[in-house]
This record gives C-alpha cells, structure tokens and sequence, in this order.
C-alpha cells in the first residue's frame, strides 16, 4: 500500500474531484481510511507497538489500550472533519447498519467547555437495540440487549457525503446472551479455525509458518437504469426486480455488449464511485460491461476474507448512493429481468500463508507439489462433504439460498444448483495418477501458439480452459465459487465453506500425525492419506458441461444434491450433519444455528409475500383497470365496425375480433390468478410453523406469482401502449 497521504501531496483539496480526477490513484488510495500511515502519525510509538502485538498474537484489546487508540482515531478522524462515529454492523438482512454519534459533548454547566470526546468505551463497543434485526428468536422486545464491538482487524474508515463525514468502526454483532447476530461474527470464528487447522497442515511443509489467511476477490455484477424509469416501475422500486415484463426483441442474441464500449454516463457513474472506492481503501481495479444490456461488472485486487467483505458491502452502499447523483440506479438484484442474464457474485478464494505465499499455487510441477496436492485434495473433499446427500445434506447450496438466488441456481441459468468442483484437465490428469502413483512428474508446461503476424507477439496458453458451467471451478491458483448471489453478503457462504475446510484439515490432519506415530515417514503418512481422501471424495470432481440433463442424471447416480429451490436447500441446517459441523468447529452453536434458519425461512417466506402483495396492487390498480379500458374501447369499435358492413371479408372486422378475444383471455387469465394469490396468501398465514409457511411459498405463492406475470406478459404485448401504464423492458434496457 502506497503510504503517502494525498493531504500531504500536490493534489491538495480532497473535495476537489477534477484534481483527483488527474492524480494518480496511489496519490489517494486509502486516503480516507485509518491505515498505517494515519496510525504512524497519529498513534505513539509503544500504542501502534501493543496493537501491532495484539493482532499478530490474536490477544484481545485492553481498556487501556483501547483508551490510547481512541484517542489517536478520534484526532485524526477529526483533523479529516468528521463530526460522527458509529459501529457499522452486519445484521442478517443484507444490509448494513449503523447509529451515529457526535464526538461533541455539549458542557452541563458554565464553568466546563463544551469538547469533542471519544473513549476507548465508545471505540470498543456500543449498544444498540438488537429486537428490531432479525435474531431467529435470540432477541424480543423483552430481551433486547445486543452489543456492537470493535473488530481491530477490519479497517477502519470515514465516509463522506456532499455535507457530511463520519467515522465508521466496522463491529460484530452480538447478543447479550453471548449469540452471534451478524454474518461478521462467524466469518470470523470460521476464519480462526481455518487458520489454525491450514497452518498445522502447511507446517508440515515448511515449520516456519506463522499462519495461513483467506483471500478473497469478488467480481460484483449489477444493472444501470434511468432513475425517471425507475421510479415507475414499482416492482424494480419495492422488490429490487421486476415481477413482469417480456423481454425485448433484441436482447442479448447479438453478444455485442459483454466487454463492449461502455457509455459514457454510465463510465462517468462507474469512475466517480471508484474514486470514493479507492479514498476508502477500497482497491477496485476491473470493470467491463457484462453480458446482457444494461449489466456491468466491478472487482478488487483481492484481499484478506474480512476485509474483502467489508468492502464489498461498503462498495456496494457506494454504488447506490452514487448512482443517484448521476440520475442513476443500481440493480444488485439477482434477476432483475426475466429471460436475459442475472446477476452473481463470483467469489475467488484461496489460502494464503501470513508471509504471502498462494498456497493454491500448482507450481511448474504439480505431481510433486505434495504441498499444493494437500491443501487441493483436501478443498476438494471438504466441498464434497458439503455437497453431498448423506454427508452434511448440502450444507454449502444452503449457504447460497435466496429468494433472489433461487432465480438463477437450478432455473437454467449459470450456475446449476447441483454444486461440483471444476479442476481443468491437467490437474485431473495430475489427480488420477497420484491416486496410485503418489508423487511424479507432470510438468506444467506452458505451451505457446505462434501467430503468423507482423509483430504480434507469441500467446502463451493457460493449462486449462474456461468452464463457466461449474459453481466452483479451480481457475490455475485459486477457486471461483461462482454461485454466491450478487446482492448476497458473501460472510455466508464463505463461513460454511471454511468451516467445512478447518474440520477437513483438523482430521486430515490427525489421520497424518497417527500414520506418522505408526511409524512411517510424514512424506509417505501424506501420500497415503491423500490417496485415501481422493479416493473418498473425488465424486464430486466433474469437468463436463454443467448446464446438460446428464450431468443431472449423473450427480444423482453419485449422491449429489440437488436441491433446486430455497425451501428444498435451507432444510440442511438442521441436519445432524450440520450441528456436529458448526459445534466441532466452534463456528455457530446450535441456538445460532436454528436462529439462522428461521432467519432465511423467514426472508424467504417475506419476500415471496411481499412480491404477492405488490403483483396484485399492481394488477388490480394498474394492469388490469388499462386493459379493461382498452377493452372498451376495442368492443366499442368492434360494434362500429359491425355496423359498418358484413363481417365476411372485413378485415379490421376480424382483427379486432380476434384481438378482442385474445385480450379477454389475457384479462381473465391475470383475474384468476389474483384471485388465486389472494387465497394462497390467506393461506399462508394459517401454516403451522415457519418450515411449514417456507415450503407453502416456495410450492404454492411462487408458482402461482410465475403463473399470474405469465398472463400479464402476454397481455403486456395485446394493450395499447397508452394504456400500459409502466415502462417495458426495452425502455430499462436500452437508454444509454
Ligand atoms: P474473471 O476473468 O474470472 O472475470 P476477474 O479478472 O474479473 O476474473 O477477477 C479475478 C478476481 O480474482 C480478482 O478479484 C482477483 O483479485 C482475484 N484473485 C486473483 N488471485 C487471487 C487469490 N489468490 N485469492 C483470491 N482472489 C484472487
Ligand atoms: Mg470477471
């Protein structure tokens, strides 16, 4: 990281856009985050020593400690004009949270000044009413206490608007009964088993390891739409998708727009919220235009996991905020539009050691790369548990289940819900000889492809190809979990992920250490346990096309779940599998856990009704009052074309007769369909319990919603225009 402060540099007024506009973005990156620069300025030597300590040894913080750093923070957060400061939470409700708090402190008398204060109280924790996030029953009204706490290995941050900067203290989020009520919290407990359990491993290769970290680099997919046009569309402004609407004639068929040109407002809109991205240390570095029209995409360099998820959510909040400066909006929907591409968040991951090493990283000669092979073999198998019917019944689909997600995962879109892992051909080949050869050479041998032009250099080819069909493919030095939806918290699927990693190793692990005290060596002890473990979980290794009828045939035949819904995923919580999981590694207890489900149920079971209630305001105040005015006016018209002459041979005759009763169809299709979502609404509040109400909205409301915008499109392309009282598809699609 570049240590210089733009406040120190040529580029002098941080509000003065255009002069950021021209700087180099290392003259600001970070700029308005307390990293080491700001900590060596403003901290004393023996304060920025103690914190260093207590990060490296993981220690918690002391009062006294904390006293020093509040200090130091609170003068430099005001020395940069913030007036507030506020734990930033993460709730269970893909949002953030926050409650501000000024420095000042107004004097009680005449004889005290009123001062600006901050202590290492206030830096440490806060405590804001935990009854009105979701707690899956861990908090009421009645027991509401919940207490936000300083996470010192986030980063901290000031976030500014046009009037306005405060201090943000990214926290965990907990109960004052002890429980986790955030995602923060078990990213975090996933993350400390992680470590210990892959350092133990990677010693074994090298003692000198200090310890092992997670990466992440998201890739985060959205729309842009006209905010005029967006405020029209009640489904888009309510539900953050639209609940009907055909797709257009030109679509996406022409792939002309992944990578094209990007528009000018919208490359405008995309360089302003980058700006604020990198002032808040956030180090976006990609963005192209993606798939379909409308639809672009951002990414990092990747970063340690925490971090990497603070600034996704921060990036995020960016987005919006930003976009409405430019008249714009972002959709982080997973399917805003039916029928063109959603939206996802691929999440690449890896396994860093503290000084930096990948240790995904194949090597030239991945055969005898027993390191590589260990920490693969063993990623491998842990998804496998997580994937599997009988092993932990497919906690990892659970951890992407969604409403929004259900709409891409298992509907024909990227990626299947069947999760697989995707090694590319040269590492398969790898795989299956050391399966009974143990170590051997297979060379990596990057191959080049001559070009016959003037100067164009020779391109050297990457040993595997692209697999865009598989949720979890290995792409030459890290894993892409592709499923991971767009508007997702990623702390979620990544806390199952490496629980399930931590609980591999930890018993990889041990399996190594009794071979070794049997008395083989620790080479030959690795060999054989991998061999075995290969063995055991290779099933879930599949390097075909992902979206075919017979990989479903196939994984079926190999125990993979399939779980194409949320109501038919989340259920994995709750089994045995998942407890003993969550418990072994410490990560969620079994209240959490319960908690969590009731939490997802829950979303779920209120989206699916929201989305009801909105379709039939929308229908009965919208759709069908124009149709029905249209309808009017073609039967009044139809009588005068009657009137007029025979109906032999009168062509407008005809049309609008034939118009006329496809439009009642059309009309009493939506009618029926209301009427029925009306009574399944009804119905839904009369179910027993959440998992009763959860598997009644995925099976009863969601189709019946798909049934009722099936007969609002068709009647979509039979009204006037003047009467459609909402913009269609193209208009959100093709405005820049
Ligand atoms: P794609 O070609 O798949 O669209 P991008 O270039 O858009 O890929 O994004 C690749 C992402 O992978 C970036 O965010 C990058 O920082 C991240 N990445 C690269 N190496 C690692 C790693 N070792 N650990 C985690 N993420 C990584
Ligand atoms: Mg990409």
């Amino acid at each position: 990281m570049n240590n210089t402060s733009y406040r120190d540099s040529k580029f002098l007024d941080p509000l003065d856009k255009l002069s950021l506009l021209s700087a180099p973005i290392s003259e600001y990156f970070g700029s308005n985050t307390f990293n080491r620069a700001a900590m060596e300025k403003y901290l004393p030597e023996d304060v920025l020593q103690l914190f260093d300590n207590a990060l490296r040894t993981g220690q918690s913080i002391d009062r006294n400690l904390a006293d020093a750093f509040a200090e130091g923070l609170k003068n430099w957060a005001i020395d940069n004009g913030a007036k507030h400061y506020t734990h930033w939470i993460q709730p269970i409700n893909n949002n953030t949270a926050e409650k501000h708090d000024a420095f000042f402190k107004p004097a009680l008398d005449r004889h005290n000044p009123s001062l600006e204060s901050f202590s290492g109280s206030d830096l440490m924790q806060k405590e804001p009413d935990a009854s009105s996030f979701p707690s899956g029953g861990l908090r009421n009204t009645a027991q509401a206490r919940g207490y936000s706490v300083w996470d010192p290995t986030a980063t901290i941050f000031i976030l500014e608007t046009e009037l306005s900067k405060t201090l943000y203290i990214p926290s965990i989020y907990i109960a004052w009964t002890g429980e986790a009520l955030d995602y923060k919290t078990p990213l975090l407990r996933s993350l400390r088993q992680l470590d210990r359990a892959a350092t133990e491993v990677a010693r074994l290769f090298n003692p000198d390891v200090k310890g092992v970290k997670a990466t992440l680099g998201w890739e985060q997919e959205y729309f842009v739409v006209e905010e005029d046009v967006y405020h029209q569309r009640h489904d888009l402004k309510m539900a953050g998708r639209t609940l009907f609407g055909n797709k257009p004639a030109r679509n996406q068929q022409l792939e002309d727009h992944y990578f094209g040109a990007i528009p000018e407002r919208v490359q405008n809109f995309i360089a302003d919220f980058e700006t604020e991205a990198h002032r808040l240390g956030i180090p976006v570095i990609t963005r192209h235009n993606e798939v379909a029209p409308g639809q672009y995409e951002c990414a990092p360099m990747f970063e340690d996991v925490n971090n990497a998820v603070d600034h996704n959510l921060l990036l995020m909040n960016l987005m919006r905020r930003v976009a409405s400066r430019h008249g714009l909006r972002v959709l982080l929907h997973e399917k805003p539009f039916a029928g063109i591409n959603g939206n996802g968040k691929h999440n690449n991951w890896s396994l860093s050691t503290y000084e930096g090493h990948n240790l995904l990283s194949p090597g030239k000669d991945p055969g005898h790369n027993l390191s590589f092979l260990t920490f693969f073999v063993n990623i491998v198998a842990a998804v496998n548990r997580v994937a599997a019917v009988n092993r932990f019944e497919s906690l990892i689909r659970a951890s992407i289940a969604t409403p929004g997600n259900d709409h891409r995962l298992g509907a024909n879109e990227a990626p299947p819900a069947i999760i697989s892992v995707y090694t590319g051909e040269f590492i398969e080949k790898v795989l299956e000889r050391f399966k009974t050869e143990g170590l051997h050479e297979s060379i990596n041998a990057k191959s080049v492809l001559h070009l016959d032009l003037y100067s164009v250099p020779t391109v050297e080819l990457d040993s595997t190809d692209r697999n865009r069909t598989s949720p979890f493919p290995f792409t030459g030095n890290k894993f892409e979990y592709r499923a991971v939806g767009a508007s997702a918290n990623c702390a979620q699927a990544l806390t199952v992920l490496q629980a399930a990693i931590a609980d591999q190793l930890a018993q990889f692990k041990q399996a190594v250490d009794e071979k070794v005290q049997s008395g083989q060596s620790v080479e030959e002890s690795i060999v054989a346990v991998l061999q075995q473990t290969l063995r055991d979980n290779e099933r879930i290794i599949f390097n075909g096309n992902g979206y075919s009828a017979e990989w479903e045939a196939e994984a079926a035949r190999r125990g993979l779940s399939n779980n194409k819904t949320a109501p038919d995923a989340l259920g994995a919580y709750l089994e045995s599998g998942a407890r003993e999981l969550f418990e072994r590694t410490k990560v969620l207890n079994e209240r959490e856990l319960e908690a969590r489900y009731e939490i997802f149920a829950e979303e779920y079971i209120k989206v699916l009704e929201l989305e009801s209630r909105l379709m039939l305001d929308i229908c009965n105040t919208h759709i069908i009052p124009g149709a029905n005015a249209y309808l009017g006016q073609l039967a009044a018209t139809n009588n005068q074309l009657a009137q007029m002459s025979q109906a032999n041979g009168n062509h407008a005759l005809l049309a609008t007769q034939h118009n006329l009763q496809k439009l009642l169809e059309a009309v009493n299709c939506v009618l029926a369909n209301t009427f029925t979502l009306e009574e399944k609404l009804t119905q839904l509040h009369h179910q027993n319990d959440v998992t009763h109400a959860l598997r009644y909205a995925g099976k009863e409301l969601k189709p019946t919603l798909e049934a009722t915008r099936h007969c609002v499109d068709a009647l979509e392309v039979l009204v006037d225009d003047d009467r459609w009282h909402f913009p269609k598809y193209h208009d959100m699609l093709f405005n820049f």
